[in-house]
């Protein structure tokens, strides 16, 4: 018997989420961002559901082979551009679209011998300060692009600090439409944020000056994984999002709790009544993180409860308080959808753990098996 543990991906959630997209910028392409194997999912997981997608986003090259190998014949694009001068071969094999960032990258361009053209997307620092040009630079880099024969289209690019909090995008949306007045090509700049928070209708176009600047391409990663990206303001279910795993495994054991009686590592959770507890096969080395405290909700057979006493390595233990009828071999759901349609929203737990719900995703664990359902 392997342990009751199972990570399940529902690929039906991911056409729910990129149809969401597709609602709120209707008029943009769609870059599927499947970075970080698919923010934990898996590429070869998530490809089929969201194969209608015009694009695919991603950083690492042996992850744009890996999906150029599941068959795709379109749009492939690097976020953070080559990080070496022979990553080129590899985006002329594959034809790989690629983000220009720094001088460097056009150093390396201009080096690279080719007879077929690249298309770049030059990304403008807007004020996040991590990849970019300055403003004031960008049109220096983009008349050197231009200049190369390597190069063949020149889209522009940015990234927002600031599309899920209270600064918005505004202010950077007009840098960005300063700095790049009159260059010809695409634009692409909206992440999930921006996409869901920032999307003006056409016909208030006139009132917002910065919607201008329209986005061609739009560059959603967490929302076709069904996590809110401006929790708590908003959560999933205010955004209509699916979520697109569900981590659950099993009850393995429980016990009988009287008064005063402590679980787990450092008797950090005493009950103050008897009570039951189950204990769950799922610990911090399944990705379950260690500093979710007494009080984190979990589901017991598909029925609102919470975790009491610390997590430890292969299990955590929950409350069956709301649930007696549960025992050994019920199912806990720690995130995502139970057997009885409820789900747990993973940007509950992650709010518990201190961090969003991509980072609970990524950090599902390798010895997790995943199954992809029906
Ligand atoms: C990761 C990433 C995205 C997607 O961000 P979400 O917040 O997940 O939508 C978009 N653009 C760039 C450049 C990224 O690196």
């Amino acid at each position: 018997m392997p342990r009751p543990i199972l990570a399940t991906i529902h690929p039906a959630a991911f056409r729910h989420n990129l149809e969401r997209v597709r609602r709120a910028a209707p008029d943009a392409r769609v870059w599927a961002v499947v970075k970080a194997n698919a923010y934990g999912h898996g590429i070869e997981r998530v490809f089929d559901g969201m194969r209608s997608a015009d694009g695919f986003a991603l950083l690492d090259l042996a992850e744009a082979q890996r999906v150029r190998d599941l068959g795709w014949r379109g749009p492939i694009l690097l976020l953070e551009g080559v990080f070496e001068q022979r990553d080129l071969e590899l985006c002329s094999r594959l034809d790989l679209w690629h983000t220009v960032h720094c001088n460097e990258q056009i150093d390396m361009l201009a080096t690279h011998k080719t007879n077929v053209p690249q298309r770049v997307f030059l990304k403008m620092n807007v004020g996040m300060n991590r990849l970019g040009f300055m403003p004031e630079r960008y049109r220096a880099a983009w008349t050197r692009l231009n200049a190369l024969p390597q190069v063949d289209e020149i889209s522009l690019m940015c990234h927002f600090s600031d599309a899920d909090g209270p600064r918005g995008v505004a202010q950077q949306m007009a840098v960005f439409a300063a700095a790049s007045r009159d260059l010809p090509g695409e634009r692409s700049l909206s992440n999930s944020a921006a996409i869901l928070r920032h999307t003006v209708d056409p016909a208030q176009a006139a009132l917002h000056p910065e919607a201008l600047v329209v986005s061609d391409w739009v560059r959603p990663g967490i929302v076709l994984y069904g996590s809110a990206p401006d929790y708590p303001e908003h959560s999933a279910a205010d955004w209509a999002l699916q979520p697109t795993m569900t981590l659950a495994a099993k009850i393995i054991a429980t016990q009988a709790l009287d008064t005063r009686a402590s679980v787990g590592y450092g008797s950090s959770f005493v009950a103050d009544k008897p009570m039951r507890i189950g204990v769950v096969a799922c610990g911090y080395a399944d990705g379950y993180p260690r500093i979710c405290p007494t009080g984190t909700p979990v589901l017991v057979d598909g029925v609102p409860t919470r975790t009491v006493g610390r997590v430890s390595m292969d299990m955590i233990t929950v409350d069956l308080t709301p649930v007696p009828q549960a025992g050994v071999g019920s199912t806990a759901t720690l995130w995502g959808r139970a057997a009885n349609g409820t789900v747990l929203p993973i940007d509950d737990v992650a709010v518990c753990a201190q961090t969003v719900g991509y980072e609970l995703m990524c950090g599902l664990a390798l010895r997790v098996p995943v199954e992809v359902a029906a």
